[in-house]
């Protein structure tokens, strides 16, 4: 019994299996995250060489065979090839990629974490804003579409304005320091400030962030640990990037 479904889907990683197939995860629209196998990628000739690989973005054929998808055709509409030639914005890509696949479970569609997915890389890829600010609001967004809405305004508990901040990410995010109890850490003013822009700004404005690659780097580290803490994972593609 064949059942073939046409999904819409980005290679999030790829994985060599048998002699010459690959794992792909991919994220889909339709149907959340899945694995599906690619057949024969690992020959020089293969059709869809190019498309088991990472950051690739199209329509995917898949056969539903038991618990298994095997990929019997696609059709590429990107590959934000042009991140290959810009290595700082490349590894960038690689940590979105890796947070979408902490953040996303097999089998559960999320349309709106699907769509900022490819904002983000487009942004990654076309535009010019500092790269680890594109990522740093990415985790911010997915945090809040996973549930873990973080609170840079505001005392997360007593919700008063604060000038001596203070964060927890478990406790949701800024906290005062009558309110920080044991398990708030102190944060600088600069960061929570340039994390509240980044939390209010849509992608556009946020080319406007004055910002230099120092504090950049520390800006994402902090909010990519905030993102570890919440789901409980290690971000390997991280190491490239600090
Ligand atoms: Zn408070």
């Amino acid at each position: 019994m064949e059942d073939n479904i046409k999904v819409t889907g980005l290679v999030l990683n790829a994985k060599d299996y048998k002699d010459n197939d690959k794992i792909v995860v991919l994220f889909t629209l339709q149907r959340g995250k899945l694995s599906a196998i690619f057949r024969g990628v690992k020959k020089p000739k293969a059709k869809m060489k190019m498309a088991a690989q990472p950051f690739c973005f199209g329509e995917f054929i898949l056969s539903e065979r038991g618990n298994n998808y095997i990929t019997t055709n696609c059709t590429l509409t990107e590959s934000f090839y042009d991140l290959a030639y810009q290595t700082e914005r490349f590894f960038a890509g690689c940590v979105v990629l890796e947070v979408i696949d902490y953040a996303t479970i097999e089998g559960q569609p999320n349309e709106k974490l699907f769509l900022q997915s490819l904002k983000a890389l487009k942004e990654l890829t076309y535009e010019t804003t500092n790269e680890n600010v594109i990522t740093a609001k990415f985790i911010i967004d997915t945090l809040a579409l996973i549930g873990y809405k973080m609170n840079f305004t505001k005392c997360s508990s007593c919700r008063a304005s604060v000038s001596r901040p203070y964060f927890s990410a478990l406790r949701g995010g800024l906290l005062c320091p009558l309110c920080k109890d044991i398990d708030g850490s102190p944060i600088q003013l600069s960061l929570i400030n340039n994390l509240k822009f980044i939390d209010n700004s849509d992608y556009e404005r946020l080319s406007t962030i004055k910002i230099d690659s120092t504090a950049s780097k520390k800006l994402l580290c902090f909010i990519a640990n905030v993102f570890c803490e919440l789901v409980g994972c290690s971000l390997k593609s991280l190491n490239n990037v600090l």
